[in-house]
């Protein structure tokens, strides 16, 4: 069996986005402290992220993830 394959197939018929607890971001615009890379900290309705660089924590509406987000960095451990 081919995993990367079926991967891709998989990924087509996913929600346009698709996060995960603990998955590092980055977005397309860097943070006013200059850091790129946030990390999920809390899914639902709206997303939780934490920025690596200063440490702030904001959230976000999953639309206005999707229009900021570059792409993810590292995949969280999946629970
Ligand atoms: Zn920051």
């Amino acid at each position: 069996m081919p995993p990367s394959t079926d991967d891709a197939v998989t990924e087509a018929r996913r929600p346009v986005l698709d996060v995960r607890m603990g998955d590092l971001l980055e977005m397309r615009k860097p943070h006013a402290c200059g850091g790129r890379s946030w990390r999920v900290s809390r899914l639902g309705a709206d997303i939780g992220l934490i920025c690596q660089t200063c440490g702030r924590r904001v959230m976000l509406e999953r639309a206005e993830l999707e229009k900021r987000l570059r792409g993810p960095i590292q995949r969280g451990v999946p629970e």
